[in-house]
């Protein structure tokens, strides 16, 4: 009977109940607009005042004009909050958080996200390769994380884009089989992380002459990863595997290496581990490189020919040193692989992004006992996404790190450090010193091939 009138009455006064009804539908988007806008400008404000407003990588620049503020690249980024919406339009409001998964850019229907390197006021220096990863120099391609984009999916897809490009050049001159130096090959693949994983599959599928040579082990920085890190990756295709795919995208760094493990044994690739590339010269074949073995006692130098090459050595070759008397100490290290090597030690790790914030946290486990210090150059976290900022803050909260912020190593000893915590000068007992400093792009090791260098200001990609 109640529900008849209720009818009755909207019929009644239908007009004023529709009026009614989007008022406040009205009210209801007005009021989580501006709570969104009050929430973006809040993290905006922390990322300015901590200045950590400017992106490091490749990021997003968003064109206000096309953007509707439908917020469908917020959702999509795989980082958390680093897009948000101010007044109905998407800002990067925490840029340094950025690794430039490019998600963001998919997902808007208005086509008003572009990806760019560097910005308006802090150029990156990219080396000049081409939409098939082609350097200036015919026949020499750049792939994965020295070409200036991280992530794994990216390393694999630009692999085997500039295979396939190689192979298509080389089908157009005799192949090796009609060459007279017989010591030639198709293809020198150089560096087996991901991105010349990902070459050498297609060049094995493509019936290349080819080689991959690594100078440590097969995995490239996923082989340095610290023990049990989970390694976000969204589906990528592998030649002659299909789709590389893992349960939420989320995959421990051994179960990713033991899966390039079994692709790599099942295809009898032809990686050769701890063979170090150390020169490049234009041949009348292709090029002349010089490689050494790095286990062999006798590290003789020796050449190859190979007609086209793949430089896939990613940045971390030459991790950025503190540049300071007796780094070469054996305690001084710039990687963690394995935390439960250390127990019961002073341990300093140096560097606020992810990959210190990570060794720390892994450092300070609580059955090992090590009493941990983590050095962050400036007032605040910067490349470090807030999953390990948190992780980072509980630990520092129950007193198992230490974080010194604006801080710094000065000198190291064998057995001590002088730290420089926040302008005041303290020596400590110290047995291990992790450096987490980031990677120089090795630009000099490229410019000396030949290789051409360009500076981005915001500039978006040319692949
Ligand atoms: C701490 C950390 C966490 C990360 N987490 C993720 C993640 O969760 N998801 C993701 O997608 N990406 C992640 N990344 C980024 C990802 O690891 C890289 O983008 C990716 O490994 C790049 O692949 P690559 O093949 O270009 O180079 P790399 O993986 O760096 O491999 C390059 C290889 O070349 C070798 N090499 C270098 N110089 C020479 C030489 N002269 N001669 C012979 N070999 C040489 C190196 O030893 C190395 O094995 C992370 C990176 C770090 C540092």
């Amino acid at each position: 009977m109640e529900t008849q009138t209720l009818i009755n009455w909207l019929s009644d006064h239908f007009e004023l109940a529709t009026t009614a009804f989007f008022a406040i539908i009205s009210a209801v988007a007005i009021y989580f607009r501006s709570r969104q806008t009050k929430n973006g400008k809040k993290t905006l404000a922390k990322s300015l005042a901590k200045n950590l407003g400017e992106p490091l990588t490749l990021h997003p620049e968003i064109d206000p004009v096309k953007c509707l503020g439908c917020g469908t690249c917020t959702a999509a980024c795989p980082e958390g909050d680093i897009l948000k919406l101010i007044d109905h339009k998407a800002v990067l409001v925490a840029p340094t958080k950025c690794v430039g998964h490019g998600e963001c850019e998919k997902a808007c229907p208005q086509s008003a996200i572009t990806l760019v390197f560097g910005t308006k006021t802090r150029g990156m220096e990219i080396p000049r390769i081409n939409s098939n990863y082609e350097t200036n120099i015919q026949g020499l391609y750049i792939t994965g994380e020295l070409g200036g984009m991280g992530l794994i999916r990216n390393a694999i897809k630009q692999g085997v884009i500039a295979t396939q490009h190689a192979f298509k050049q080389l089908k157009q001159s005799p192949l090796r089989s009609a060459l007279s130096a017989t010591s030639t090959i198709d293809l020198l693949i150089i560096g087996a992380g991901p991105a010349g994983l990902a070459a050498s599959l297609k060049a094995k599928e493509l019936g290349l002459n080819y080689l991959c040579i690594e100078q440590n082990s097969f995995g490239g920085t996923v082989f340095n990863f610290p023990r049990q890190k989970i390694v976000m990756t969204v589906p990528a295709d592998l030649p002659l595997v299909g789709l590389m795919k893992f349960k939420a995208n989320h995959v421990s760094k051994e179960e990713l290496l033991e899966f390039w493990n079994g692709v790599r044994a099942k295809q009898a690739l032809n990686i050769q581990e701890h063979t170090k590339f150390d020169s490049l010269q234009i041949h009348e074949l292709g090029f002349q490189i010089g490689y050494t073995h790095t286990k062999n006692e006798v590290k003789a130098p020796q050449t190859i020919i190979a007609r086209k090459v793949i430089l896939a050595i990613g940045v971390r070759g030459s991790p950025r040193k503190l540049g300071l008397p007796n780094e070469d100490l054996a305690k001084v290290a710039y990687n963690l692989i394995d935390a439960e090597q250390y127990e019961n030690k002073q341990i300093v790790v140096v560097g606020g992004g992810n990959a210190g914030v990570e060794a720390a946290i892994a450092l300070a486990k609580d059955t090992l006992h090590n009493e941990v210090r983590l050095l962050v150059r400036g007032k605040a976290f910067d490349r470090c996404n807030e999953t390990n900022q948190n992780l980072v803050q509980q630990l520092a909260n129950a007193g198992r790190i230490t974080i010194c912020y604006e801080s710094s190593v000065k000198e190291i000893f064998p057995e001590t450090l002088t730290l420089d915590l926040t302008g005041e000068k303290k020596s400590i007992a110290n047995d291990y010193l992790f450096v987490f400093a980031g990677a120089e792009m090795p630009q000099k090791f490229l410019a000396t091939l030949g290789v051409a260098i360009d500076q981005k200001f915001g500039e978006a990609l040319a692949a």
